[in-house]
């Protein structure tokens, strides 16, 4: 496939123009400024309309959860929890699961959104899901042993971990849900499960002031600090939230590698707090983004929370220099595929070729007259309604705002047949 003539393109060197693209099978062949020699039998597309860039990554989502979007809001965070979410997913269905993943995929594509960081269950079905439209993700079934439940979970686990294994674009994580859902010997067995088959982890951690409460009085140490002295922590950690970590947690997170995921609209949301992310970043942890569920967001749009992570970060600390948009968008790319262990996240030669085309003809992105500008524009004035293509792993999954993949009208029939069934 060959983009040809891009009016601009977002790479780690910064804004490059009138540049072509070469992809050869799923890969970035090369970027180049000529395409007088290129072979051009495959796909030629015509980026001279265009602003090309990586496409984002979600790292941290609960895909399914679209089904929910919008029930139960603005109640209190337990009752919100105890009384209508919980609830709903007691009576959760494989089938649901598929149609409410197709959901979320269907945003997250038409959002440029190409890579996503799931954690629920029946994660056969996302993986259906994700093998259907052609969408890249990294899934992980929710663990927990409270309920004495766990041993089930962990096989359930490792057995849909090795059913999918070698299948593209999909790849797996462990999914401890959290410290006040794992015993620290279910935790335990779960990573030596990870190092065992060479899987990275995904927790939520520090979400709430009452984790660390709880922490606090159970353990006389703070989350962050409980799974350091239990020696979970490691570069295989991707941690969700951390809105409550004190200078000493931020530490120990740098000093194991832990990637943290940033959910700053979740957090307001459900009125969790802010994470500490400019300090993390100033101590060298990598922080990348995600959205959480669409119960908690209530949507899946990664344009849509760069611009509110930077902006709460500025007001968070009162500083405009906070977050800056070239920070930003590293979180929602590059940062993102590191964490995740993808080889995406920046238009480089060797990469994955997920790439996303942003219409220039839409007013957020205008004026044009200054290149540096771009990144600006693409953070703060939330061009998500500008994607127009989307390519992942160097297929072409949509074009002019049309997915190839998949019957869209198909997917929001049954959407309402499950929500009707779930919520009557
Ligand atoms: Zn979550």
């Amino acid at each position: 496939m060959l983009i040809k003539n891009a009016r601009f393109v977002v790479t780690p060197k910064g804004i490059e123009k009138n540049k072509s693209i070469v992809i050869e099978d799923s890969i970035i062949d090369s970027i180049t400024s000529s395409t007088a020699d290129l072979d051009k039998t495959g796909d030629v597309i015509d980026g001279s309309g265009s602003i090309i860039m990586p496409g984002l990554i979600n790292a941290h989502t609960h895909a399914a959860m679209t089904l929910f979007r919008g029930y139960g809001d603005d109640t209190p965070l337990h009752e919100w929890l105890e009384k209508k979410i919980f609830p709903v997913e007691e009576k959760l269905k494989p089938k649901d699961i598929y149609w409410g993943s197709l959901l979320a995929i269907i945003e997250m594509i038409k959002s440029g959104t190409t890579c996503f960081n799931d954690m629920y269950y029946f994660m056969s079905e996302v993986a259906k899901a994700v093998e259907k439209t052609g969408i890249r993700a990294v899934l992980s079934r929710g663990l927990m042993d409270t309920d004495g439940r766990g041993g089930e979970r962990l096989k359930e686990a490792v057995s849909e971990m090795k059913e999918w294994s070698g299948k593209p674009r999909i790849e797996w994580m462990f999914g401890p849900h959290a410290i006040y859902t794992c015993s620290e010997d279910f935790l335990l067995r779960i990573k030596d499960l990870a190092e065992k088959y060479d899987r990275r982890i995904h927790i939520h951690l520090s979400e709430t002031k009452k984790e660390v409460k709880d922490c606090l009085r159970e353990h006389e140490k703070r989350p962050a600090e409980y799974l350091d002295d239990i020696g979970f922590l490691s570069d295989r950690v991707v941690a969700a939230h951390c809105c409550w970590l004190n200078n000493n947690e931020i530490k120990i997170l740098s000093r194991n590698g832990v990637s943290v995921v940033y959910n700053p609209i979740s957090n307001m949301k459900l009125a969790s707090g802010i994470a500490p992310v400019f300090e993390m970043m100033k101590k060298k942890v990598q922080v990348c983004l995600g959205t959480d569920g669409a119960a908690s967001n209530n949507n899946l749009d990664m344009f849509e929370e760069m611009k509110v992570a930077s902006l709460l970060q500025k007001i968070s600390i009162k500083d405009t220099t906070a977050l800056k948009a070239t920070d930003t968008i590293m979180l929602a790319t590059l940062n993102g595929a590191k964490a995740l262990g993808v080889n995406s996240g920046s238009i480089e030669e060797g990469k994955n070729a997920d790439i996303i085309l942003l219409d220039l003809k839409n007013p957020v992105l205008r004026p044009l007259h200054n290149k540096e500008r771009i990144i600006s524009d693409l953070v703060y004035s939330t061009p998500s309604l500008a994607v127009n293509t989307v390519i992942i792993d160097g297929k072409l999954i949509m074009q002019n705002k049309k997915i190839l993949t998949i019957d869209e009208k198909e997917i929001y029939e049954k959407v309402e047949e499950c929500a009707r069934e779930l919520f009557g």
